[in-house]
């Protein structure tokens, strides 16, 4: 990867597909939370609804358990006052003894069976005849309300009479009465006077809370004793609601306002001797309150515990999406190949990977230079191979040359060499004015000795005579082997006589020199000197071969001059 790659480049290759969704952490945490805690939440809540619902039906079983028992304790109440009322009504010969001597008997009784505030004995007519309230002697006229004697004197039966205003003390009270039987025939009904407040008791042992309405009832519904405002209710018939509700069942749990008008769940029970009742009344809410307390505190709490796990979550979600963040830098420093910086990272996991991409930064900035080293080195050699190749190249480049100006067997210059070196020298001459001479040279009778001592001893002459001409002539002149057995000598800066004084020297030094196997050879030598209306080199070397050519016609090993 090079520097010149952008960022936004590397961020195009490596972008994912967006097919799926992608979740930020935050949210995935988020959903975490919730999936783990809304279960538990539903699961808690539902427990609670259940255990409040048995909480409340136990509580009201209760209620009505202790309404039960009430009820029968207002029953043995009434009971032992009609037993001690008929026990009364049961004395032989009541009803012919001495009324002074009755009213301090009953007086008696009455006073210590604490069971009713009087007693009263009435005739037929309802006139009271005997009332333990008033000393005899001081008896007013007196008359019951006929409609409460009348069930007693009508069925001979005992009776318990509603809630009534008693017409002497003009209060409420009810009277447990009993008939008094004389040859069958009922004559008085004697009757306990009964307070309602002699109830009292039996609600306030109970201690139940203030603000609970409880009350006993009579079997018309009428209220004789009650827990709050019992002056103003007692004697006044319980809400319709209730009387509604007692008469469809013994017992029960029902939903109604009170007289005052005060909404109440109310519980009740009602006796079956004597249809009594005792009510139990809960302002509505109240039963509920405790659960709605508690449901508060509970969706409190819940909440609460929502809102911690949110945060934490919230903050976790941070503290990993930061770490996961944070090594976007790293990550493109070293898509850059730029030194990996790692900043401090809350997750264990972020961190190796920081460590990882660091450690990655120096194994590729190694590599890097490694690679550099390896290019250099490569470079290097490159060059050194291309030097050698070009050495080897120029070398054979001047062999070749060398070999295209040379001729192969003698080693003097070839005939290209020769037109070469002739062009030169007339150039310069034609500069400079310096003159030349061209000897031109041939063997003589040279076919014989190939003829009598073969073609290659006729080559080894050749290449012998090639070294008489260069020790002959000075180092800066010209000797070319021309073609077949011809050759030829380019005398620099030298005048027609200097050239025949070589020409001679040349040709001497053959015709004197001793050759294997042929001994003796001559030459015949033809001389020209370039000259000043010379048109080329050519015909300085024409009037030599014309020289040569007398020469050989001088009878050959001599040298002539051509003009
Ligand atoms: P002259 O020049 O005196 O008239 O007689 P000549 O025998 O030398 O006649 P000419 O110059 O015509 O003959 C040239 C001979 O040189 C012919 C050929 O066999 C011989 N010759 C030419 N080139 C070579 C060569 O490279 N090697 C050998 N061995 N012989 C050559
Ligand atoms: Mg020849
Ligand atoms: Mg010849």
């Amino acid at each position: 990867m090079t520097r010149t790659q952008q960022p936004a480049q590397i961020s195009q290759h490596t972008q994912h597909p967006q097919s799926r969704r992608q979740w930020n952490i935050r949210q995935v945490l988020l959903g975490l939370v919730m999936g783990c805690l809304l279960p538990g939440v539903i699961f808690t809540l539902s427990l609670f609804v259940r255990e409040y619902l048995l909480v409340r039906n136990q509580l009201t079983d209760n209620l009505i358990a202790t309404a039960r028992a009430m009820v029968q304790t207002v029953d043995s109440q009434l009971f032992r006052a009609l037993d001690t009322a008929h026990a009364v009504a049961s004395y032989p010969g009541l009803t012919d003894v001495d009324p002074d001597v009755f009213y301090n008997w009953v007086s008696v009784v009455i006073n210590r069976s604490e069971i009713g505030m009087n007693m009263v004995l009435s005739d037929r007519q309802g006139r009271q005849v005997i009332n333990t309230l008033i000393a005899p002697e001081d008896m007013p006229e007196l008359h019951d309300d006929p409609a409460l004697v009348a069930p007693v004197l009508m069925s001979a039966e005992p009776a318990i009479t509603p809630v009534f205003v008693g017409s002497l003390l003009q209060r409420p009270l009810l009277t447990a009465s009993v008939p008094v039987i004389k040859n069958d025939e009922v004559i008085y009904s004697l009757g306990i006077g009964i307070l309602p407040e002699s109830f009292n008791p039996i609600i306030e042992t109970q201690d139940f809370p203030d603000s609970w309405i409880v009350g006993i009832f009579d079997n018309t519904g009428t209220i004789v004793a009650r827990s709050i405002q019992p002056g103003v209710y007692v004697g006044q018939k319980g809400s319709a609601d209730y009387i509604d509700s007692i008469s469809s069942a013994l017992e029960g749990i029902t939903e109604g306002e009170t007289r005052e008008g005060i909404p109440v769940t109310s519980v009740w029970s009602r006796s079956p001797a004597t249809n009594w009742s005792v009510g139990i009344g809960i302002p509505t809410g109240q039963l509920e309150a405790e659960l709605r307390r508690s449901m508060s505190i509970l969706g409190s709490l819940i909440l609460l515990l929502l809102v911690i796990a949110v945060i934490l979550a919230w903050r976790v979600a941070r503290l990993i999406s930061d770490s996961v963040s944070q090594l976007k830098a790293p990550a493109e420093a070293l898509g850059r190949g730029e030194s990996v910086q790692i900043p401090p990272l809350g997750i264990a996991e972020s961190a190796q990977i920081a460590t990882a991409l660091q450690n990655a930064a120096g194994l590729l900035r190694s590599r890097e230079a490694e690679l550099k080293q390896a290019r250099a080195s490569y470079l290097e050699s490159l060059e050194q191979t291309v030097n050698e190749r070009t050495r080897a190249l120029q070398l054979a480049n001047e062999k070749l040359e060398q070999l295209a100006l040379s001729d192969v067997m003698t080693g003097l210059n070839n005939r290209n060499a020769a037109n070469s070196r002739l062009r030169q020298q007339f150039l310069s001459y034609k500069r400079t004015g310096q003159v030349y001479a061209v000897l031109f040279l041939d063997i003589d009778h040279f076919k014989m000795v190939n003829d009598n001592f073969g073609h290659e001893t006729g080559d080894q002459v050749l290449r012998q005579l090639g070294n008489i001409l260069l020790d002959a002539v000075r180092g800066n002149d010209f000797v070319a082997r021309f073609g077949g057995e011809e050759f030829l000598a380019l005398l620099e800066n030298c005048n027609e006589q200097d050239a025949l004084v070589v020409a001679e020297k040349i040709r001497a030094a053959v015709a004197v020199n001793n050759f294997p196997l042929v001994n003796q050879i001559t030459v015949s030598i033809g001389l020209a000197m370039v000259k000043a209306d010379d048109n080329s080199e050519e015909e300085a070397v024409r009037r030599a071969d014309k020289a040569l050519y007398h020469a050989k016609a001088d009878g050959r090993d001599c040298v002539r001059v051509g003009v």
